[in-house]
């Protein structure tokens, strides 16, 4: 491995040649070439971009070509110090600063930023605005300061950090040096509160739309047992990471798949925080390991292969959901999110909502954002058009989600919604969905006969329905908010104001044929992450891992930052035999071809 004073210095260099000479690649994705110019040209900007869509390279790369060095805020201590060690496997000069350092290390790195000798430096916001770092800064060569996960400025959003709010000192003490805030979370109030926070006009938003994932809901029924069939059509060796909403729910379904013989380990807030880093570099360090966790676990998770995210329990709105499904497949191979949900997840999550020490405004708003997310799981057209369109993107239907893949019927289900709402109004608006069908379908049971609901007007009146149809035809009413179940106390149904509005205006309501749409279809969206073609194409990329984790074993890092998955693949196709066709390759930069690539080569020969 080189020094630190002999890795390149790449200021005044083309932000082309340093993609190329520093990171292996070729060409600028998107609106990185514009991003980068402007940085370089000392002007702010925000961006807006989907995960994996590369945003650290926006900053890194006006980093290196300007002089002095790079500060980069962010909220993820915990994860800084793969950030830095996976720079430093490029040849960049990167340094964290935080509660995880010891002093010596900080002062060293303090003095390579007053000496200019240091590329990029990661900061958590409280150690950055503390007054002895602040007037640091003041003695420091600043090339940039970069504001990752720029969203945590935002009140409105679920990373609220205080800290962030007072970031904007950075431009008053550093006016000359430009700021880029960059962040996946992008709804137009968390836009307008970075903008506004930072001062910051000029925006790049990228499209939002991820195209290699699969997206897929189903409803609820067995929850575990339809987790095992799902996971049945994965490879054993993928990683990915199933979210439930409470810590119970974590640490026995992470339990239940261990006894099942998959690699499962929980993760949420109230775990001992060293067992949790261990369980969390065991996911981003080791193959095949499924991270059972609460929403606890993934911001700042780098690991570009996870191949699928699972939802046993529906999350709070459509942010929530793009952000912990963004999390599959930033290496932009073929990955899936899957999605159970049921009644009685919109109850409670509704419950949670009105139950809060929110204002009523913010209720509205979660109510509001809520129904935008309902209205993503009963959809009856494309599902990634209605995640899109949430976030401002209009596109065409995918042909890459459940509702593309298996279009749902609808149908004028007023009536049947009508029948419905007056069985709940007659028994009482006291039972629970179970006992209503029971009534609508002019069943027999002691229930039924001992309040005399076999008197009513409404008793057998939805015979052409069978139970399992009702059940969905309540859910899609609770979804519409026309119904509300109470989970707090007995389940028991009721007609929401909406519902009653409905009624009295003789509204309509198209709905999707029960049960039509939401097969089992877990094996029909199964693709593959990649194909090899022959088997030993297969012995050699089984090869080439098994160095690529040795090496990685070595370095302490985890193996994406070696290489990833897709690098190593284009290994297999173009079967590299020297030192300059390696080097051409899609993700091989000048510091990693001398640091390893010899012994790439090495396995290469062998599997010639
Ligand atoms: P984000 O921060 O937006 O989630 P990253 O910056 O981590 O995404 O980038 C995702 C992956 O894409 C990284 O492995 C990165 O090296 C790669 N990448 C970024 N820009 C390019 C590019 N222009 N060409 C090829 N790969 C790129």
């Amino acid at each position: 491995m080189k020094t630190a004073a002999q890795l390149a210095e790449h200021t005044n260099q083309t932000p082309e040649h340093v993609l190329k000479h520093v990171f292996g690649y070729d060409k600028f994705r998107g609106h990185q070439k514009d991003i980068i110019d402007t940085v370089i040209n000392g002007d702010n900007c925000c961006v807006l971009m989907p995960t994996g869509a590369g945003k650290s390279l926006c900053y890194q790369i006006p980093a290196l070509c300007r002089e002095g060095v790079g500060i980069v805020v962010s909220p993820l201590i915990a994860l800084m110090q793969d950030q830095v060690l996976a720079l430093r496997e490029l040849g960049i000069r990167a340094a964290a600063i935080n509660s995880m350092r010891d002093s010596s290390e900080i002062a060293e790195t303090i003095r390579a930023m007053k000496a200019g000798e240091i590329d990029l430096v990661y900061v958590a916001p409280e150690r950055l605005l503390m007054d002895n770092f602040l007037s640091i800064l003041d003695q420091c060569p600043l090339s940039l300061f970069a504001i990752d996960e720029a969203h945590c400025i935002s009140q409105w959003g679920h990373d609220f950090r205080r800290e962030y709010t007072q970031l904007h000192i950075l431009r008053e003490r550093h006016p000359d040096i430009p700021v880029i805030a960059v962040t996946a979370t992008a709804d137009t109030r968390t836009r307008h509160d970075i903008q506004s926070g930072l001062q910051i006009d000029k925006l790049y938003c990228s499209g939002f739309d991820r195209p290699n994932i699969t997206y897929e809901v189903l409803v609820k029924q067995s929850p575990l047992k339809q987790l095992q069939s799902f996971l049945k059509t994965r490879d054993k060796n993928e990683s990915g990471i199933v979210y439930c909403l409470s810590r119970r729910k974590v640490e026995d379904t992470a339990q239940k798949l261990t006894e099942m013989g998959y690699n499962a380990y929980p993760y949420h807030a109230k775990l001992d925080p060293k067992v949790r880093e261990i369980y969390q570099n065991k996911f981003l360090r080791e193959e095949g390991i499924i991270m059972v966790a609460t929403i606890a676990f993934g911001m700042g998770i780098n690991k570009p292969d996870v191949r699928f995210v699972a939802h046993l329990d529906l999350p709070k709105n459509i942010e929530a959901y793009y952000q912990e499904t963004g999390r599959a497949g930033r290496d932009g191979l073929p990955a899936t999110a899957w999605m159970v949900y049921g009644m009685q997840d919109v109850a409670l999550q509704r419950s949670m909502i009105n139950d809060s020490d929110a204002s009523e405004e913010q209720k509205r708003i979660q109510n509001q954002k809520l129904a935008a997310l309902l209205g993503y799981c009963e959809a009856a057209h494309c599902g990634r058009q209605v995640l899109l369109k949430y976030f401002g993107d209009d596109s065409q239907a995918c042909n890459n989600c459940d509702t593309c893949l298996n279009p749902p019927k609808t149908f004028d289900g007023t009536l049947a919604a009508q029948k419905m709402l007056s069985c709940i109004y007659r028994t009482g608006q006291r039972f629970g969905s179970g006992h209503v069908i029971d009534v609508i379908l002019g069943k027999t049971s002691d229930r039924i006969k001992q309040f005399g609901h076999n008197t009513l007007s409404t008793y057998g009146i939805g015979k052409d329905f069978t139970q399992k149809q009702w059940q969905s035809i309540i859910r899609q009413l609770v979804a519409s908010d026309i119904i509300s179940v109470d989970v707090m106390g007995h389940n028991t149904i009721h007609i929401t104001p909406k519902g009653a509005e409905f009624l009295k205006e003789k509204q309509s309501i198209q709905l999707t044929e029960p049960e039509a749409g939401k097969k089992e279809l877990t094996k029909q969206l199964k693709q593959e992450a990649y194909k090899l073609d022959t088997p030993e194409e297969e012995a050699l990329f089984t090869a080439l891992k098994a160095k690529r984790m040795e090496i990685a074993k070595e370095h302490n890092v985890p193996p994406y930052v070696i290489f990833h998955d897709k690098t190593l693949l284009e290994f297999v196709k173009h079967h590299p035999t020297n030192l300059n066709e390696l080097g051409s390759i899609r993700g091989v930069g000048e510091s990693k071809l001398d640091n390893y690539g010899d012994e790439f080569l090495e396995v290469l020969k062998e599997h010639f």
